[in-house]
Order: structure tokens, then sequence, then C-alpha cells
């Protein structure tokens, strides 16, 4: 191969996967959920108090349309931790129905809509969104959805449809 070429191959490639991650963190994308699963998480969350309340969103076409709720395990204000069980069988559910995963949530039941460092710690699923219900201010719950790529937050907007 031509020296010249290979230099240049070589400088561009990095340049290239560089520009593609940066792309897949930058890009726009929103989540969009039923009203009736944004409401169905507030209520599992005020019913939840004052522990922290997990579960899974699945979905077809982009669009998260079904909820199971998913026991935690660590019955901790500020933790939380899907009960394995459930979470396998929830997964099961959405594969047998054809439905994709699309989102973990959970509550923060006194702290913002924003991933504690645990929660990035232990995001593991980049492909999959996080959603976080925050009851700080108990008369107006926030719902937000990031993506954790790489141990970085990405924010994401939700559309409700
Ligand atoms: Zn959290």
């Amino acid at each position: 191969m031509n020296p010249i070429l290979l230099i240049l191959s070589i400088l561009i490639i990095p340049v290239l996967l560089i520009f593609c991650s940066f792309g897949r963190a930058m890009n726009t994308e929103s989540l969009k959920i039923t009203a009736a699963i944004i409401e169905g998480m507030i209520r599992q969350a005020r019913e939840g108090l004052p522990l922290e309340i997990c579960g899974i969103l699945g979905g077809k076409g982009g669009t998260a349309s079904v909820l199971y709720r998913v026991a935690n395990a660590e019955s901790s204000g500020v933790h939380f931790l899907m009960d394995p069980r459930e979470q396998l069988d929830a997964m099961e559910d959405l594969d047998a129905k054809g439905l994709d995963l699309m989102a973990f949530y959970h509550s923060h039941p006194a702290n913002p809509a924003w991933p504690s460092a645990e929660d990035v710690r232990l995001a593991f699923y980049p492909e999959v969104f996080i959603v976080i219900v925050s009851l700080l201010k108990p008369d107006e719950p926030e719902v937000k959805a990031f993506r954790i790529i790489d141990k970085k937050i990405f924010p994401r907007e939700i559309a409700v449809v």
C-alpha cells in the first residue's frame, strides 16, 4: 500500500470512530410514552413511598406502551435493585409478545430526576432508556429520560403520545 494512503487511513479511522460515537451520543431521539404509562409510573412511585420503586417499559415502533412493575429487592429509599426473577419474567414476556425492551425506570422519592452516581455505575444497557420519576416536589412529579453511554449522561426528550 502507498505509505501516504496508509498514514491517511491510520489518521482517518479514529476520527471516523470519534465522529460516530459523538453522533450517537448527540442525536436527538426522543422516547415516546403513552400517557397511561406515565401515569402508571407516577402512581407506582407514590404507592411505593418512602421506598424507590422500579420496573421495565416495553413497546413497539419506538413507543413505550407496556409497563412491568418489578419489586425493588433492596427495599430502600435511595437504592434500587430489580428483583432478578421478576426482571427475567418481564423480559421473557416482552420477548414472547414480540415487544422491544425500551426503558428501565425507577423513582427518586426525595431526589431530582437526574441519574445518581450509582445509576451511572450500574447502567449496563446503552441502548435502553433510563427513566427516572422524581417525587422531590410531591405535587409536581417529574419524569425524565436519559441514555447513559460509556458512563456519560445524555438527557432525552419524552414525547407523550
Ligand atoms: Zn436513581
